[in-house]
């Protein structure tokens, strides 16, 4: 038999195909300036997770590349091909919400669930997923195992998942955490044996197709005030983003470029963006009644005193802002300007706000980027010490312009060499252009993830040519 025969005799013959029109669907994204486009040999479309078994079984005995795809949504070439005979396994007809326990604020879904169907369906309990920046169509199991989710709050965290089920590539289904014991109990991160949910969290597709996974959920308040405050430059507002994370006050807190992060996000407002300050801090305070009053009061105390000030944003905007940091029903990506955008996105600690961005700065201007094609913005994320951040460094180009695209590389390969030296905590997630030159800073950490990867994948037939 051949490989489509096989193929279709595990999923049925119209869920795969070995059209070229349906292989160019899956062969781009917009990375594609930094990784090449190309077909994938065949696009399957497994209905239950028997079939995802099978189709690993063959590939791994037939030595081909196999790329999970579960909504597709990515931006950083992570789904494209790099090999030939590559198989495109896309999982999103997998789309069932298995569970939400309101009991236990969490929820147990499969990867073609997106945040959209999320959020529509947690409400209904007063509850809600930790939300990316992102479109609503993303698949949530995907994003947060990619990497947890970094943008939206502080207080919630970045650890939202509890346990996944995942099928590596000899056929086999591992579950993490307390499902081992008990598949009916899927809430606790921490099994009987070591904790390895951890190890295969944020691998692109390259450890197994994760088939299940549970995520906590939040509790919504109706109690929330969002202050929007300006500073004209970028070392002010330090001193107030220091004290409302270090202290715990704020369940949001963002970081903006004004003059450039905002038009091109909400382009479609029309308002005079150059009469805001050049920098916003966007401050989300929410609790319980009392609690709520007691914490706005003091958040409220250091704005007052942080040499900002609050800004009466119009409404919409206002609200689609509030939007993109809390998660609510819509998300008010835009993105229109100049067609394209490239970021870099990195965690590294609250003190080099400004370092980051003079250095982002300068390098692209040198590049021959203007100042209008650059954007910055910063999300604390996680409480501790206060200074775990999230960072994008971002440049709105058009990608039909061939000398754009090359003062991109250039700038690219600047930036990442700068954000090492200057230390970072980590790439937000490994992808082709940030992992090269990483890997070679890591010394023997580099040689042992190789050979935990020769371990779980000795043909080396997932998702191959992301990581190594
Ligand atoms: C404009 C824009 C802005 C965004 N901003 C943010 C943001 O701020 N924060 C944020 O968290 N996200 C953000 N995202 C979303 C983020 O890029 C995607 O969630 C993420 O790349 C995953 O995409 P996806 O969910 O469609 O997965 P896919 O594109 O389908 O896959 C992504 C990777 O995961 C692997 N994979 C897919 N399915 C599985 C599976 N079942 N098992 C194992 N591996 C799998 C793939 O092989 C690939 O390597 C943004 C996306 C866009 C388009």
């Amino acid at each position: 038999m051949t490989i489509l025969e096989q193929l279709q005799k595990i999923v049925g013959s119209k869920n795969v195909s070995d059209d070229k029109a349906i292989a160019a669907a899956y062969s781009r994204d917009q990375h594609w300036s930094f990784v090449e486009p190309k077909n994938p040999a065949y696009v399957v479309r497994p209905g239950t997770k028997e079939e995802i078994r099978d189709v690993l079984m063959l590939a791994n005995r037939e030595n081909m590349p196999v790329i999970p795809w579960s909504t597709g949504i990515n931006i950083r070439g992570m789904t494209i091909p790099v090999k030939d005979q590559s198989i495109m396994l896309d999982v999103s007809g997998l789309n069932q919400i298995i569970e939400i326990s309101p009991e236990m604020m969490t929820a147990t879904i499969e990867p073609g669930v997106t945040f959209g169907m999320l959020v529509e369906q947690t409400k209904k309990y007063g509850l809600r997923p930790a939300f990316p920046d992102a479109p609503l169509t993303v698949s949530a199991v995907t994003n947060n195992y990619l990497r947890g989710i970094y943008q939206t709050s502080p207080r919630d965290g970045l650890d939202h998942i509890l346990s996944f089920e995942i099928i590596l590539p000899n056929g086999e289904t591992l579950s993490t955490g307390s499902r081992l014991l008990s598949k009916e109990l899927p809430y606790f991160r921490y099994g009987p044996g070591p904790e390895i949910a951890s190890l295969f969290i944020g691998g692109p597709g390259t450890w197994g197709v994760v088939t299940e996974l549970t995520l906590k959920l939040y509790r919504i308040f109706k109690h929330q005030e969002v202050y929007y405050v300006g500073f004209e430059d970028i070392d002010t507002p330090m001193e107030l983003l220091t004290k409302v994370n270090r202290e715990e006050l704020v369940s949001g807190c963002r970081f903006v470029d004004t003059a450039h992060w905002l038009p091109p996000y909400l382009g479609t407002f029309d308002y005079a963006y150059e009469s805001l300050p050049e920098f916003v801090v966007v401050l989300v305070v929410e609790n319980q009644d009392k609690v709520f009053q007691a914490q706005d009061a003091i958040v409220r105390s250091y704005i007052d005193k942080s040499g900002g000030k609050i800004l009466d944003l119009p409404s919409k905007l206002a609200d689609n802002l509030k939007c993109e940091m809390l998660g609510a029903e819509t998300s008010s990506m835009i993105f229109g300007f100049k067609g394209n955008f490239y970021c870099v996105g990195y965690y590294g600690p609250l003190k080099f706000l400004s370092k980051y961005y003079n250095d982002f700065k300068q390098n692209a201007l040198e590049v021959g980027f203007s100042i209008e094609d650059i954007s910055y913005y910063a999300n604390t994320i996680a409480r501790f010490h206060g200074q775990s951040t999230y960072y994008e460094l971002e440049i709105y180009f058009d990608s039909s312009d061939k000398k754009s695209v090359e003062m991109l590389r250039a700038l690219h390969a600047r930036t990442v060499e700068n954000l090492l030296d200057t230390g970072i905590y980590g790439w937000f997630r490994p992808y082709a252009g940030v992992i090269e030159p990483t890997l070679e800073r890591i010394g023997n950490f580099a040689d042992y993830w190789k050979k935990l990867q020769q371990l779980i994948d000795p043909n080396g037939i997932m998702n191959p040519g992301k990581l190594f």
